[in-house]
Formats: C-alpha cells, structure tokens, sequence
C-alpha cells in the first residue's frame, strides 16, 4: 500500500513540473507507473532471454486501456491527447526494459496509426475493436536491406491484378515482425512514377500466402522486442486490403514519423530518468577513498548536469507533443526531440555505466542492459544525422 502511494505522490510531483498535464495524464501516468513496477519489472529479465513479449501480458496491457489512449470510444479507446501518449511512452521507458516499451509503443503509435488514419471505415470497424484489445498485434514495415533512411529508395512492388495486389520484396528490422498478426506493408504500386507518389500502404495478415517471416533476428538490446525479416513471394492480397489511395504512402509514412518519433523521444527520456535515479542510489551507497562517491564533486556535477538536460529533453518532448494537441506543424521540434533525446540517452548511459564501475559492464546489472538498449535510439525511425537535416532546413 505505501509503495502505491509513493508511486503516486511521485507520479504528482512529477506531472506538476510541467504546466502541459491535466488530471487525466496525472492518473494515467500512476496507472502505467504502477503496471510497470507490478508487471513488468518481476518478470521482464524472462522476456528477455525469450526473445518476446508474452501476448497476455499484450492482453493485459489492451484491457487498461494502454492501447486504445488516442482512439475513439467506439473502438474502445479512451480519446486522450498526444500528451498522453508522451505519458505512457516515458513511464514504459521508466521501465527499464525498453524492448518491452518499443513492443508496445510500436503497436500503439507506429503501426495501428496507419489503419486508423487511413483506414475506410470497413477496415477499421474490422481491425481497431481487436488492436486496442491487444488481439491484435501490429507491426509496421517500411525499411528494406536497400532502404532504411531514404524510404523513396524501397523497391518491394505490389502489382495489381483483377481484384487483388500481388506483392514481392523484401523487409527488414521489423519490430513485432515475428509474432505480431497484421502488418502495414509500404509498397511501390507505379515503379516508374515520382518516388513520393509512388508509394502505397497495405495490410497483409499473418498467414498470407506468399508471406513469410524469413528469420528472427538478434540484436545488440531491446532483446525482449521481437524483430524480422519478412518476404514477400507473390502474396496475393484482395484490393480491400489497401490502406488509403493509392501514392499516398510516402506521405502517410511521413506524417506518422512525426507522431513516431515523439514517442521515441518521451521513451529515450524516462529510460534516462530511470538512469539517474538508478545511478544515485549507487554512487550514495558504494564507498571508495573512505566516502561514498556521491562526495566526489566530479562524480555529482556530472550526474547534475545530466538531471539537467534530462529535464531539458523532457520539456522539449512535452512541448513538441502540446503544439501536436494544437495542430501546429512541428517537425522542426519533433526533429529536435529525436535528435536531442537519442543522442542524450547514449551520454547517460555512458556516464551512468562508468559510475557503476567493473558491475556496469557485467550482464547481471540493469544499467548493462540499458545502455546496450539506448544505442538504437541515435538510428531507429530516422538516424540523428537525418534528423538534424530537417532542423537545418528549419532554421
Ligand atoms: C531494432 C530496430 C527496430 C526497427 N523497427 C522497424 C520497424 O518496425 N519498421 C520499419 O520499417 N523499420 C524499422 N527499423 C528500421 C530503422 O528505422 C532504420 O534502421 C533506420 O531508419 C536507418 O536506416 P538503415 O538502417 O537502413 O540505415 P541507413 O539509411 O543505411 O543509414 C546508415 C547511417 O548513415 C547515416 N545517414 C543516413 N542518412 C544520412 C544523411 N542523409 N546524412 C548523414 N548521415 C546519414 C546515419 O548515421 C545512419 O545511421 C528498425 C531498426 C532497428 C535497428
């Protein structure tokens, strides 16, 4: 009972920090907060070493409402703000376990976006009921082995056929690829056209034929968050099954970055936040030249000046995700926030790692598993360098 209530009075103190929460992100934060600490702290190192996420605790995560925050009532979903996903972003990035975050905030924010935004009325009224259940699992694929920042350059066609598309390509780095059940597919339905009007976004389900998960791959962190390669071998899916008009994927792929890569930066901020804390409950117990570390001035001011661009990344996040609430283009600070927080979250690692000593560097410690999850954060929906063009274009 007091844990809660110190999981609570944090989760105030917290919110009140910045004037952009309500009472509603308030109790939504101390609900994710509280799942976090119960269900997934425990069990996670398990998830870990599987590989995946198990799908009841996707189920559990479906029936509080977790992934259903922006969608409307009628699908289940609990009509919230950007603000509120920022919320749910950074307390899941809290968690210590980002390939448990990204499994969800994928589904959440990167992937079942494409149906509901350009889904027909059919295809949502069939899928959002089941994806904001956690019965769905979704998963996004755009990046192939030849196209990863340049999205223009993928060469996956889908041809049409009568009252079908058939699809051949190649996709890789899917996150959710392996045991996710539907997929937004970005395919080049004209090959001659303009690269940005070329490009269409389909749904393929698990189970297609012509469609195969070709491996699992194993990566450096995240090492809970499954991630595939998928083929597509003459995949006949019915025209239905297209997301939107056709050419308009580039920019249905462009739009949801903005909203991806919020969340990505609100994610990279509560895993820095939970460094720190992490960080000072070590450097105040472990003792070296007779005194805890903590009375190491180096040691302090550099943690110091890491709680401060924390909370610098932090405000910039909830200010990009505000001016979201306000239907004010912000590209150029939601470039920033995933420039600026990806790169953060590796120098905290960094330094929180170092602080920890020779343990840092062994399996067993929690800042280990972090700072091999936080490197992905400068590349995973749009490298640092790509980002900083956007910014420059902007000043
Ligand atoms: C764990 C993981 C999960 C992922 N999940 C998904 C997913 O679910 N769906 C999906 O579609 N994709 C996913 N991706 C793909 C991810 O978005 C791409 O890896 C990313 O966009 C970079 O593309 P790339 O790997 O092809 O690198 P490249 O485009 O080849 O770039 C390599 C490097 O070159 C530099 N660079 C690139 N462009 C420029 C430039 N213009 N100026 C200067 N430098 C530049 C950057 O440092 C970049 O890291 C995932 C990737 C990883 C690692």
């Amino acid at each position: 009972m007091n844990k809660i209530a110190d999981v609570k009075s944090e989760s105030i103190a917290a919110a009140r920090r910045s004037p952009y929460f309500a009472e509603e992100h308030e109790l939504l934060r101390t609900q994710v907060r509280r799942f976090v600490e119960t269900e997934i702290k425990p069990k996670a190192q398990t998830w870990e070493e599987q590989g995946y996420v198990p799908r009841d605790v996707l189920r559990r995560m479906g029936s509080l409402g977790f992934f259903g925050i922006r969608y409307p009532a009628r699908y289940g979903g609990s009509e919230m703000d950007t603000l509120a996903t920022v919320v749910l972003a950074e307390e899941l990035g809290r968690s210590t376990f980002s390939g448990v975050a990204i499994t969800a905030l994928v589904h959440t924010d990167m992937a079942s976006v494409h149906v509901f935004n350009a889904g027909s009325e059919a295809q949502k009224d069939k899928w959002m009921p089941r994806i904001v259940s956690g019965e769905v699992i979704t998963a996004v694929a755009v990046t192939e082995p030849d196209a990863g920042s340049d999205v223009k350059g993928i060469r996956t066609v889908a041809r049409c056929d009568g009252d079908f598309y058939v699809l051949d390509g190649t996709k890789i780095f899917i996150t959710n690829g392996v045991y996710g059940d539907l997929y937004c597919v970005a395919a080049k339905t004209d090959r001659a056209g303009a690269p940005s009007k070329s490009i269409t976004m389909f749904l393929v389900e698990k189970g297609t034929p012509g469609f195969t998960v070709s491996r699992a791959l194993d990566k450096h962190g995240w090492r809970s968050s499954d991630t595939a390669e998928l083929h597509f071998d003459g995949c006949r899916i019915p025209a239905e099954n297209r997301l939107g008009e056709e050419g308009r994927g580039f920019y249905a792929i462009m739009k949801n970055f903005q909203n991806e890569r919020t969340v990505i930066g609100a994610m990279a901020m509560g895993e820095a936040q939970a460094a720190i804390e992490l960080t000072l409950d070590q450097v105040r117990t472990r003792k070296a030249f007779g005194a805890p570390l903590w009375q190491k001035e180096a040691i302090r001011q550099r943690l110091a000046m890491l709680a401060a661009k924390v909370e610098a990344g932090r405000q910039l996040v909830y200010h990009a995700a505000w001016l979201d609430t306000q239907r004010v283009d912000a590209t150029r600070e939601v470039s920033m926030v995933k420039a600026y927080c990806g790169e953060l979250v590796n120098e905290v690692m960094y330094t929180c790692l170092q602080f920890h000593g020779g343990m840092g560097f062994m399996r067993e410690s929690t800042i280990e598993r972090m700072a091999r999850d936080a490197r992905v954060q400068t590349i995973g929906g749009g490298a640092t360098e790509v980002m900083l063009e956007e910014v420059a274009k902007r000043l």
